[in-house]
C-alpha cells in the first residue's frame, strides 16, 4: 500500500481508537463458515482483516463459524487453511465456534436466570404469524412469561435430548413490538439431532448466528469484528447480548460484500455448479474460487493487489474482472519464464539448412528482467510455425509469412518464403523457405529490416502438450441477477483445448510453482493433471484484454 492513499473507514476508527488508547493492540477476526470453498470475495474480507493487523499491530485469529452442523465439513476447514496461507497469511489462532458450545449454554442459562430468555413451544409457523411486519408490532408467544424455574427446566431437557426437532426454541425476551425486527425476541437456540463435523453427536441443540457470532468474538477479545453490510441490523442485536451478559465489549463494523462481475460469488450457486457437472470441482480453474485462481496459475501477489485496489466501501457493487486480470497479466509479465509452443502447427523446411544439424540458440527467460538468466532452444532444417501466422494471399501491411516475404524467427534467423506444397485439396502441408545464415540473432549481419518476428519450434525436438485455455465462465456480466437461471448464461466457450501443441523442449521440466509466457500467445502454468504420458497447461489469462476490444466494436 503506497504511503499517500487515503485511510479507508474502517483505518480511521482504528487510528482514532489506537489515539484515543482505547485499545494498545487490535484483535481480528476471519470467520468463514466451513460449508465450501472461499472465493475472490472471502479474499477482500481475508486482506482485509489480516491487512489490518499487519498494519496497526496486533493479530488475527482464523475462525471457523461452523454453528451449523448439517452443511459444513472438514474439507472444507483443510481448503480454507490452505488458501489463506496461500494468499500470504498467517492467523494466531485456530479457532472453532463449536468450540465455545458449552460457554455458549451457560450464557443462555444465564440469560434465563437474568428473566431475558425463555422456552418458545410455538412452531415456527406460529411463530412467523405472531412476528408482525416492519409497520405492525408482532404478538408475545403464550409461552413468553414462563417463570425462570420452568425455562432452566426445559432448556437443560433440550440440551438432553428430550424433544424432537423443531418442537422448542429458546428465544431472548426483548420486544415484540421493537422497531427493528430481529430484536423482537429473536430465537438463541433450536434442536437439531444431527452429527456435527467436530462435536460429532455431543450436542442436539445448536446456537443460532446471532447467539454465537458476537459472543465467539467476546470471548477471543476481538477489538474490530467486521462483516459485511446484510448484518447491520443484527448489530442492536449483538451489542444488546453483550451489554446483558456482562462480557467483553467487541464491536461490530460493516463494509459492502465485494462481488466479480462474468461471475457467481455465493457458494450456494458455486456448490450447484460443482454438483451439477458444469465445471470439474471447486478448483476448477474457471471458478472464482481460490483453489480455481489458484491452479488457473494466479498468483497470490496479483489477488492481493487486486484486493487492494479495489478497497473497502460501504455500497455495494461488483468489481471488474477485467482489473483481476490486468493485476495478475502486470505481476506475470515479470516474473514469467519466456517458452516458444506452438499450438497449431504447420511445417517449415529451410531447404539451404544444413540436413541434421542442430544449433542451440539462446533466449532470454525473461527480458523484464535486468538480471535475466538465458535458455538453449535447438533449431534445425525442419520448424513448427503457427498456421495462423502464414497467409497465401495477403493484404497490405501482411508482416507475418508470405510468398515472397521475410519474417525473423524469434531468437533465431530472417527466413524467406520461396515455395507453399499442397495437397490435393489444396490444403498447405508444407512451406519452403530459405535462411539468410548472417541474421543470426544477437550477431545480425544482414541489415535487413523486418517487420515480424514469429515463434516456432523445431519439429524433432519438440514435446507434444496439452493446453486449456481458459476465459470467462459466464457470458453477461452479473448472471446472477439476470432474468431466469444463472446456469443458463454459461459462457460455451469457457474452455477450449488444444490436445497437441507442439513445445519447445525446456518445457520439459517445467515446475508446478513456475509460471510462463508463451510467447504471443498468454500466460500459462502446469496443471495438475500433468501424468507421465502429457503435460498439461493452463491458460491463466491471455496477453491483452480481448474482452475490451470486444465491448468497443
Ligand atoms: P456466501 O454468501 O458466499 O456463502 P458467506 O458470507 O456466507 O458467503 P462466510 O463463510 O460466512 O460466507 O464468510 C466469511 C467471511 O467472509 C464473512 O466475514 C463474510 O462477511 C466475508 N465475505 C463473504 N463473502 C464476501 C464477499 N463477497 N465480499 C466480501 N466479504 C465477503
Ligand atoms: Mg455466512
Amino acid at each position: 500500500m503506497s504511503e499517500e492513499k487515503s485511510l479507508n473507514f474502517l483505518e480511521e476508527i482504528i487510528e482514532e481508537d489506537l489515539k484515543s488508547g482505547k485499545y494498545k493492540d487490535i484483535v481480528t477476526r476471519f470467520p468463514p463458515e466451513p460449508n465450501g470453498y472461499l472465493h475472490i470475495g472471502h479474499a477482500t474480507s481475508i486482506c482485509l482483516n489480516f491487512g489490518l493487523t499487519q498494519k496497526y499491530g496486533g493479530y488475527t485469529n482464523l475462525r471457523f463459524d461452523d454453528t451449523n452442523p448439517v452443511t459444513e465439513d472438514t474439507e472444507y476447514v483443510e481448503s480454507i487453511k490452505d488458501d489463506v496461507r496461500w494468499l500470504g497469511f498467517e492467523w494466531k489462532n485456530e479457532l472453532y465456534a463449536s468450540d465455545y458450545f458449552a460457554t455458549l449454554y451457560e450464557y443462555a442459562v444465564k440469560l434465563i436466570s437474568k428473566g431475558l430468555a425463555y422456552v418458545d413451544d410455538s412452531t415456527s409457523e406460529e411463530m412467523a404469524q405472531m412476528k408482525g411486519t416492519p409497520t405492525e408490532p408482532g404478538k408475545n408467544s403464550p409461552f413468553r412469561d414462563r417463570g425462570t424455574e420452568e425455562n432452566l427446566d426445559l432448556f437443560a431437557r433440550m440440551k438432553n435430548g428430550e424433544f424432537p426437532d423443531g418442537s422448542r426454541t429458546l428465544r431472548a425476551k426483548i420486544d415484540m413490538a421493537h422497531a427493528n425486527m430481529l430484536m423482537r425476541d429473536p430465537v438463541l437456540y433450536r434442536i437439531k439431532h444431527a452429527h456435527h463435523h467436530r462435536t460429532g453427536d455431543a450436542w442436539c441443540i445448536y446456537p443460532m448466528y446471532d447467539f454465537a457470532h458476537g459472543q465467539s468474538d467476546s470471548i477471543e477479545k476481538v477489538t474490530h469484528s467486521i462483516c459485511t453490510l446484510e448484518f447491520v441490523p443484527h448489530r442492536e442485536l449483538y451489542d444488546w447480548l453483550i451489554e446483558k451478559l456482562e462480557i467483553y465489549p467487541s464491536h461490530q463494523y460493516e463494509f459492502a460484500r465485494r462481488n466479480l462481475n462474468y461471475t457467481v460469488t455465493s457458494k450456494r450457486k458455486l456448490l450447484q455448479l460443482v454438483n451439477e457437472k458444469y465445471v470439474t470441482g471447486w478448483d476448477d480453474p474457471r471458478m472464482p474460487t481460490i483453489a480455481g485462481l489458484r491452479r488457473r496459475g494466479f498468483t497470490s501477489e496479483s489477488v492481493r493487489d487486486f484486493c487492494d485496489r479495489i478497497g473497502i466501501a460501504k455500497r455495494e457493487n461488483s468489481a471488474d474482472l477485467g482489473l483481476l486480470e490486468f493485476c495478475v497479466r502486470e505481476h506475470l509479465n515479470k516474473i514469467a519464464q519466456r517458452r516458444m509452443v506452438v499450438f497449431d502447427p504447420v511445417k517449415v523446411v529451410l531447404t539451404n539448412y544444413e540436413e541434421g544439424l542442430v544449433e542451440m540458440m539462446q533466449s532470454e527467460n525473461n527480458p523484464e528482467d535486468p538480471e535475466t538468466t538465458h535458455r538453449e532452444i535447438p533449431f534445425s532444417r525442419e520448424l513448427y510455425i503457427e498456421r495462423e501466422d502464414f497467409m497465401e494471399n495477403p493484404p497490405k501491411k501482411y508482416f507475418r509469412l508470405a510468398p515472397g516475404q521475410m519474417v525473423r524467427l524469434k531468437s533465431a534467423y530472417i527466413i524467406k518464403c520461396d515455395e507453399v506444397i499442397k495437397d490435393e485439396h489444396g490444403y498447405v502441408t508444407e512451406i519452403h523457405c530459405t535462411y539468410l545464415p548472417e541474421s543470426k540473432s544477437g550477431h545480425d549481419q544482414s541489415t535487413i529490416k523486418v517487420k515480424g518476428t514469429l515463434h516456432w519450434v523445431s519439429v524433432q525436438h519438440a514435446i507434444t502438450v496439452e493446453v486449456r485455455q481458459y476465459d470467462r465462465l459466464f457470458q453477461i456480466e452479473d448472471p446472477a441477477s439476470e432474468d431466469g437461471d444463472f446456469r443458463d448464461y454459461i459462457n460455451p466457450e469457457s474452455l477450449v483445448t488444444v490436445n497437441n501443441a507442439y513445445a519447445e523442449p525446456s518445457l520439459k521440466t517445467a515446475k508446478f510453482d513456475e509460471r510462463y509466457q508463451f510467447l504471443r500467445k498468454g500466460y500459462f502454468t502446469l496443471d495438475k493433471d500433468t501424468s507421465e504420458e502429457k503435460m498439461v497447461f493452463n491458460r491463466t489469462v491471455t496477453l491483452k484484454d480481448a474482452w475490451a476490444k470486444e465491448m468497443k466494436k
